[in-house]
């Protein structure tokens, strides 16, 4: 289909448009090369006038003489080849030959028939930008020679530091090590300065502790046995002071050098073995004076790091009290020994864990036991006479359950054939920490002999008590009779009346003297009934105490008590209590009776106001003729019978009898009686 062109846009108007383009345009026509068309652009790029157009190309601008332009131009009008590229080129602007580099295209025009006819140049002057793109190409080409240097380099670089690498981890590994050994070294020196500071403290706390010990201590340094430290039990000990400290050991002591232990040191020093001395003898100069002591000690040799002893460490107690107490404890026990063999007395000991017996030779001479010294408490009772056993056994216990000592005779049947043997055994128990009994432990003595003097005696008082008796009754009797005849001469009555008292005290030490050798022999019996003892006392006063001037005897209480004993014999206890307070009370005092129903006995009790008792004498007061003295010349008559038949009487009723007293404040005499 044929091109039709707009009416309005022709040749001319077409031309203007270009004329107003920016880029620069100009328009050729044959060989000559005839500037048909320049733009503003162009003729600006050119540095010519629009006179120039219509000119041939070397006329419009003769600088081009000598340049390639109008050759290439008659090259495309004739080829009809477009041409295009960047050439530089000199053109004269404003007088000035100036050099640009162009951006050109020479574009030939075609008619119809394909045949060129013009050229369209279009020009850009690129100078500053090719300037740049050759800068840009320098920079680039610097660039990429400084990039290839710089990776050269860059695998130099990198080639060192992997050399680098290895060398920076072989050296953090050393660092490492050194970190550990910096640590470990300051760990060390820590070690150490502790160490150092333990030592020090050590060392002040050695002295401290030597100053401190409850026990004396010293310490000597170097084969010259050089005193280092002593405390000040040590130094009190051997009798110096604080001028020692320094001196070598015999020059400090000199009065041991010749003792038999003077070398100890030298040999603890070079054997390095630890000496224990025990109840060691030494005479050690104390204050200018010899004194003699024992001591236990112990040598404790000190060693440095090579295992050689540097010093020695002395402990040392002082045990001359203990060893004086011991070696007298055992002159003692020989002089006990000596003590019990002449008086033939045994001795035993019962363990209450076990509850055995361990019995001296004697005792089993006694026993006619061979061999073991043990007996079983149930083997022993065995060989005690049933009469006794109760006894024997109330005596042992109550020593068990109070700390009392006892004392008690009584009658075994040993040997073979068996026979009869008194034995008197004294004992007294001994208590753990815990209060519990853990042995008691007495002697034994036989006593046969000595019971049947006294037996003899008895029999011979009571014989003689009795031969006495007979005629005394008859003297009562006349006396009664004489009484009833002259009781009108007032004189010779008040005579009868003496004869009579003097009579009756008689009878009643007739009596007394009687009823001792029927207790010694077991011939008293007792007549058991109930009773109630406040009308056995209100019976005593009315028929007794009433007639009394003496002294004044009051009841401060008297409770209903039934009892079941011999009514008598009761009065009696009670009559020799009354009337020793009268004996030993001065006249004028009171003697007060007191009568008390407890849970399950009755207690009576008689308190004077006399002389008391003193207390070393009570234990011995109930006792057969015992007499206390009271030191304020006595004359008060008597034979020590009275408290002796009191205490058999309650005894044989299961009954107690004991005194308070005290000294130059009277006494009180209780007995009490099972309900
Ligand atoms: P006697 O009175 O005949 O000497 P006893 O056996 O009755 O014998 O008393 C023994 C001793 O006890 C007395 O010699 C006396 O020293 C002492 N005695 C007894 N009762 C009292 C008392 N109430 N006050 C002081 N001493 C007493």
């Amino acid at each position: 289909m044929k091109k039709q062109h707009s009416k309005i846009l022709d040749n001319q108007a077409l031309l203007d448009i270009v004329a107003l383009s920016s880029d620069a345009f100009a328009i050729y026509t044959s060989e000559d090369i005839i500037i048909e068309f320049a733009n503003d652009a162009m003729l600006e790029l050119w540095g010519k006038k629009r006179d120039i157009i219509g000119l041939p190309l070397y006329q419009g601008l003769p600088e081009l003489h000598g340049q390639p332009f109008k050759q290439i131009l008659q090259d495309v009008l004739k080829t009809g080849k477009t041409k295009d590229g960047i050439i530089s080129a000199q053109v004269s602007i404003d007088g000035v030959l100036q050099t640009h580099l162009y951006e050109y295209e020479y574009k030939a025009v075609l008619d119809h028939s394909g045949i060129p006819y013009a050229i369209l140049h279009r020009a850009n002057v690129v100078t500053e930008r090719e300037r740049n793109r050759k800068v840009l190409a320098i920079q680039k080409s610097k660039v990429h020679d400084l990039n290839v240097a710089l990776s050269a380099s860059n695998e130099a670089l990198q080639a060192k530091n992997e050399e680098l690498n290895i060398k920076n981890e072989a050296l953090s590994k050393l660092n490492l090590e050194i970190i550990k050994l910096n640590q470990e070294l300051s760990g060390q020196a820590n070690d150490l300065k502790h160490m150092l500071a333990d030592l020090s403290e050590s060392e002040n706390r050695f002295r401290t502790l030597v100053d401190q010990a409850p026990v004396a201590v010293f310490m000597v340094e170097g084969a010259d046995l050089v005193i280092r430290t002593a405390n000040s039990l040590m130094l009190s000990m051997i009798g110096k002071d604080h001028s020692v400290i320094g001196k070598g050991f015999f020059e400090a002591l000199p009065e041991i050098k010749e003792q038999p232990f003077a070398n100890l040191l030298h040999q603890v020093y070079q054997n390095g073995e630890v000496h224990h001395g025990r109840e060691l003898f030494a005479r050690l100069n104390k204050n200018g004076r010899l004194t003699d002591g024992y001591f236990n000690f112990v040598h404790q040799p000190i060693k440095n790091s090579t295992g050689s002893t540097k010093a020695i460490v002395c402990v040392a107690f002082n045990i001359t009290e203990q060893v004086l107490a011991r070696k007298a404890a055992e002159q003692a026990q020989n002089h006990l020994e000596l003590a019990l063999q002449a008086s033939k007395l045994g001795t035993w000991t019962i363990e209450w864990q076990t509850e055995e017996l361990m019995l001296s030779e004697r005792f089993r001479q006694l026993y006619g036991i061979d061999g073991d010294p043990r007996l079983s408490l149930e083997e022993f009772f065995q060989s005690v006479d049933p009469a006794y056993k109760d006894k024997v056994y109330s005596a042992v216990l109550a020593s068990k359950q109070s700390q009392c000592s006892f004392t008690v005779e009584y009658l075994v049947n040993t040997g073979s054939p068996k026979l009869p043997r008194w034995l008197r055994s004294t004992g007294k128990t001994w208590f753990d920490q815990f209060g519990k009994a853990s042995i008691t432990t007495g002697t034994i003595m036989d006593i046969t002999e000595e019971r049947l003097n006294q037996q003899r005696k008895n029999d011979f008082i009571s014989m003689v008590s009795h031969e006495l008796k007979t005629p005394l009754t008859s003297v009562k009797g006349y006396v009664q009779l004489l009484k009833q005849k002259i009781d009108k001469d007032h004189s010779s009555t008040m005579l009868l009346y003496r004869i009579d008292k003097q009579v009756n005290q008689m009878t009643t030490l007739i009596n007394g003297f009687l009823n001792v050798s029927r207790f010694a022999s077991d011939k008293i019996y007792l007549e058991k009934r109930d009773f109630d003892m406040s009308i056995l006392i209100k019976e005593l006063l009315d028929d007794h105490f009433f007639y009394i001037s003496s002294h004044k005897i009051l009841l401060s209480k008297l409770d209903h008590a039934v009892v079941n004993a011999d009514y008598n014999k009761i009065s009696q206890v009670i009559l020799n209590f009354v009337s020793n307070a009268t004996k030993y009370a001065p006249a004028g005092t009171s003697i007060m009776i007191t009568c008390c129903k407890l849970a399950d006995r009755v207690q009576l009790s008689v308190k004077d106001q006399g002389r008391g008792i003193n207390p070393e004498n009570i234990p011995k007061l109930f006792e057969l003729y015992y007499r206390a003295e009271s030191g304020n010349n006595d004359n008060t008559s008597g034979f020590g019978i009275g408290l002796y038949l009191c205490y058999e009487i309650i005894q044989q009723h299961g009954g107690r009898i004991w005194v308070d007293s005290t000294p130059g404040h009277g006494s009180t005499f209780h007995f009490s009686l099972p309900l």
